[in-house]
């Protein structure tokens, strides 16, 4: 069964996330200069301007700031997922993500701790998404 939903689009700046996704590895633009880590990335460093942007290994870990569970499909791709859920993670590195939530509880509180679990949805794209770490 072929993947219909909306997949990213590779380009330079976001290949580097992309490959480690495929390796089950959650990478974030570092910047050597001044230390600042953050998604997505950029040519340049927001903070210092430095062009010399390198990739660390993220946690995979973070805490849950907000979701909506999804009752519509916008794209037919996800009707057969409905209702889906919708998260921003705050990564323990501080960067803020948007994911999907996976097989998690009805019972959810902002602050939950969570950790990222890799789906690969096709041969060439894996998606990162989050579940509820166990306490
Ligand atoms: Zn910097």
């Amino acid at each position: 069964m072929s993947y219909n939903k909306p997949l990213p689009r590779i380009d330079t700046l976001n290949k580097p996330f992309w490959d480690g996704a495929k390796q089950n590895k959650f990478l974030l633009q570092h910047c050597p200069a001044c230390g600042d880590t953050r998604f997505p990335p950029g040519p340049i460093c927001p903070k210092c301007l430095s062009d010399g942007q390198t990739w660390i290994e993220a946690a995979g870990t973070g805490v849950l700031e907000s979701w909506v569970d999804m009752h519509r499909a916008y794209w037919d791709g996800f009707k057969d997922d409905l209702p889906y859920r919708v998260c921003l993670v705050r990564l323990t590195e501080g960067p803020v993500v948007a994911s999907n939530l996976v097989n998690s509880p009805d019972n959810l509180k902002m602050g939950m701790k969570v950790k990222v679990v890799f789906d690969p949805v096709t041969d060439e794209i894996t998606l990162p998404k989050f579940t509820i770490a166990e306490t």
